[in-house]
């Protein structure tokens, strides 16, 4: 890979199919994108074009982008959000992270919760973990039956589609870090006072599951990457080659998209502001 690859490059690096093995797939990628200060400066201007694009959005608000972020503990999906939409205001912005479910979203279907949450035209909408939860963390631990969690698989590509079909386009990154730099962040987080707020003792006992995780990810990338919403698999050991990944593709989305100001049906110079 040359040091400057187009964004169509980078996200042909990335994307994966149904025949994905995980642990082949490298956490760091040195190879895209190896040089830090031109992918910082890459970020910053991509961070600035979608910041055009999403106020476009916003005015013509006949489609939405929903950006989906997955990954094991520490792997960086608020990092990537700070960054990547750094410059993006607030207006037309809507991050929903998604946690264990309450008493009222468990009394509905899965999906319930997530349908909500979809953004509405002419937003970005960010999903900070997801529907996917409910084939992995559910998964790994029998938190549904199996037949039910085997079904979910279809019935996620199903409503995807249905998005898809509805003008919402659907983005999926999966945040891939390694064991070892788990471990790292995990420890930073034990020794740095200002990191101290994020501990979480039961990430521990998830990292005791790494295997199972991996296995429920690999199943996951496999039997819901489709046409209309392929997962991309973002190596994420290093954080600024991730953000810089990302805002890649969530720039060439939205270009592609290419939203516009609505015309209006007067002139301007048939007004005068006294
Ligand atoms: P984060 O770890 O993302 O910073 P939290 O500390 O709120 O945020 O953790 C979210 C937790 O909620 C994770 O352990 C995740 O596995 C869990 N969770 C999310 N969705 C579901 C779900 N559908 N069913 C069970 N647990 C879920």
């Amino acid at each position: 890979m040359n040091d400057k690859p187009s964004a169509t490059d980078i996200d042909a690096a990335i994307a994966v199919g149904a025949k994905v093995k995980l642990a082949t797939l490298d956490t760091r990628r040195d190879d895209l994108l190896p040089d830090r200060k031109k992918a910082e400066k890459q970020l910053a201007e991509d961070a600035a074009v979608i910041n055009t694009l999403q106020d476009r959005l916003f005015a013509e608000r006949t489609r939405a982008l929903l950006v989906v972020l997955q990954g094991i503990d520490t792997s960086g999906k608020d990092g990537t959000v700070r960054a990547v939409f750094n410059e993006t205001g607030p207006l037309g912005v809507v991050v929903t992270p998604f946690g264990r479910p309450t008493e009222e979203e468990l009394a509905h279907d899965y999906l319930w919760r997530v349908h909500r949450a979809v953004p509405r035209k002419g937003f970005i909408g960010i999903f900070n973990r997801s529907h996917y939860e409910d084939v992995l963390v559910a998964k790994v631990r029998n938190l549904a039956p199996a037949d039910a969690i085997e079904r979910r698989y279809g019935e996620i590509v199903a409503f995807e589609q249905h998005l898809v079909n509805n003008g919402v386009t659907v983005l999926k990154f999966m945040l891939h870090i390694s064991r070892d730099e788990q471990k790292k962040r995990l420890q930073d987080r034990l020794d740095d006072p200002a990191k101290r707020w994020k501990w979480n003792a039961s990430d521990l006992e998830d990292r005791k599951l790494w295997d199972d995780y991996q296995a429920a990810y690999e199943k996951m990338l496999r039997k819901t990457s489709s046409a209309h919403a392929p997962w991309r698999v973002v190596p994420a050991d290093r954080k600024w080659r991730r953000n810089a990944i990302i805002a890649s593709v969530v720039r060439a989305t939205l270009e592609a998209m290419n939203p516009q100001y609505p015309p209006v049906s007067w002139k301007p110079e048939e007004f005068v502001i006294e």
